[in-house]
């Protein structure tokens, strides 16, 4: 069992430079799975083959990482990632370990660290913004983005899965979405890709090209950051 409360992980996760983190429990995504099977199911997932492969990998942390008990997720904002998101988050993450488990500090690259298998960033087949939410760090937004009700959706999530527990555990609060009554996404969307009930990738300039932001441009959750 790790020595350590929540309130202190947190903080430990924002001494390393990561801008907010919370702890879930590793268990299925029950309801992410449903969603996920007909979403992709109905076509909307476009040539994003790969969801097709280790579904339940994907639903299920504890297969990916057999044992694991905990996720903790970080967030990194773009104005704190630089060019290399993966690396910047991973390393941040890295670091954060290596604060839980002084006897890895011992190692003289991250990389070395046996278990690197557990450290995630857009990197396996995890569903990040799923463990996001579960943690209550955030919501899924209307505009199929995660949103942070401060950080808003520009951040990227990470997750180290740690196979231990800690004393005062206790389940996060679900973060209600507060889109509200705010279409405005859906309303600037160029290619019509939202609302419908959910987001067409199909129909996603972004999806396509990288190279549509207008959903989170429009969102008064990210104003901050325009
Ligand atoms: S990224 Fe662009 S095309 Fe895709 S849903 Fe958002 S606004 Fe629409
Ligand atoms: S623009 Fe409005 S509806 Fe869309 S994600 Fe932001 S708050 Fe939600």
């Amino acid at each position: 069992m790790l020595p350590y409360s929540l309130d202190q992980i947190r903080n430990l996760a924002l001494s390393v430079g990561l801008d907010d983190c919370a702890v879930v429990q590793a268990e299925r995504l029950d309801d992410d799975a449903i969603f996920m099977d007909q979403w992709v199911d109905s076509g909307m997932a476009g040539n994003m083959d790969y969801l097709l492969r280790n579904r339940e990998k994907r639903y299920d942390i504890r297969q990916l990482v057999p044992g694991a008990q905990l996720v903790i997720v970080g967030l990194l904002t773009y104005e704190h990632s630089g060019h290399d998101y993966h690396r910047a988050v991973k390393s941040k993450l890295y670091e954060l370990e290596r604060l839980l488990f002084p006897s890895l500090a011992e190692n003289i690259q991250p990389e070395a660290v046996p278990s690197t298998q557990h450290i995630f960033c857009d990197s396996a087949p995890v569903l990040e913004r799923s463990w996001a939410v579960k943690a209550g760090l955030g919501w899924i937004g209307l505009n199929h983005q995660f949103f942070h009700p401060i950080l808003g959706s520009f951040v990227h999530p990470g997750e180290l899965v740690l196979c231990d527990t800690i004393a005062d555990y206790q389940s996060p609060i679900k973060m209600q979405s507060l889109c509200g009554s705010c279409r405005k996404c859906i309303e600037a969307c160029p290619n019509h890709a939202l609302g419908q009930p959910v987001w067409d990738a199909r129909k996603c300039v972004a999806y396509v090209t990288h190279k549509c932001i207008v959903c989170q441009e429009v969102c008064p959750f990210n104003h901050h950051v325009n």
